[in-house]
């Protein structure tokens, strides 16, 4: 489903025909447009094949978007003292989650180059009746998505704040005909919403919490990503691939593509080897082993003469 100004991450549904214009190889006008050390990285990458049945563009249209596209629709990025990244967290959280909170705030910093600071909770009894429901097949107690983005967060957004994102453990849905959704956020009001509701239960053991982190880092990034104005990507695999089940959404990389990563450098400022070290040092506190060789692996290739 795709709003004019937001982007939901997870449908029940879809009734929109298949037009995959992603599978793009190297060499073509979006990666050309590229500043060179972007490009220098496209050899690391994956061009996106033709989706899956049930996948993200087996089920929606997307025109994707290209960086000159990107530089030219005026994308939200910190501007004098708002600079500062907020995360609100929404209901309760147990000590395990609360630390995926942490590490996910942690891990955020890194991802964009800009300060993160978390507020004081929110209880969950801010939500009016209208905007929850149980679900009417499964049981699960949801909240309305839309009413965090127009109704809770702009008026808790703080002055410093470049954005705004709420993370819940309980369940989301954004609206009738829907199931439910891992995230969703606003393209041009700085706000945004996540949950952690369908990660899996981080108290199981280590590889759980690494489970449920990883799916937890790559929502709040991929979210944070479309308040900076970025589309989903239809070009490669890559974080901001819109994802519409979990096998897909696990499929996908934490790291973004070249022609996402020069969007968040132009957004945010970050020098990108300065992040990939960020990046290379967390994942290695947090175990995340994969993530830690392709970062180094980019690492390199960006200081390659
Ligand atoms: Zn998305
Ligand atoms: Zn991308």
């Amino acid at each position: 489903m795709f709003w004019t100004n937001r982007l939901a991450c997870l449908p029940l549904a879809s009734l929109f025909l298949l037009i995959c214009t992603g599978g793009c190889s190297g060499g073509t006008e979006a990666d050309q447009e590229l500043p060179a050390k972007f490009r220098k990285l496209l050899p690391l990458h994956t061009t996106l094949g033709k989706p899956q049945p049930g996948d993200w563009l087996d089920q929606h249209e997307e025109a994707g978007q290209t960086y000159a596209q990107y530089l030219r629709s005026d994308p939200v990025r910190p501007e004098g003292k708002r600079r500062v990244i907020y995360i609100l967290p929404l209901g309760q959280f147990n000590p395990t989650q609360r630390k995926i909170l942490d590490q996910t705030a942690e891990f955020m910093g890194a991802y964009f180059g800009l300060p993160v600071k978390t507020l004081d909770d929110v209880s969950l009894d801010v939500i009016p009746a209208k905007a929850r429901r149980t679900h009417p097949t499964w049981g699960d107690k949801q909240i309305l998505s839309t009413y965090v983005l127009d109704e809770l967060l702009p008026p808790r957004m703080p002055k410093d704040a470049v954005v705004l994102l709420a993370l819940t453990a309980s369940d989301l849905w954004p609206g009738e005909g829907w199931n439910f959704v891992f995230g969703q956020a606003s393209l041009n009001r700085r706000v945004g919403v996540w949950s952690i509701y369908r990660n899996g239960d981080p108290t199981q053991g280590d590889e759980a919490f690494r489970t449920c982190l990883r799916r937890t880092l790559q929502t709040s990034t991929h979210e944070t990503g479309h308040m900076f104005t970025m589309h989903h990507c239809i070009l490669y695999e890559c974080n901001m691939c819109g994802s519409n089940h979990r096998e897909e959404s696990d499929r996908r990389p934490m790291a973004l593509c070249p022609v996402c990563l020069a969007k968040l450098c132009h957004a945010t400022g970050v020098d990108p080897a300065e992040r990939f070290e960020r990046l290379i040092a967390l994942c290695k506190k947090y175990g995340l082993t994969k993530e830690e060789a392709f970062y180094r692996k980019s690492l390199e290739t960006l200081k390659e003469p």
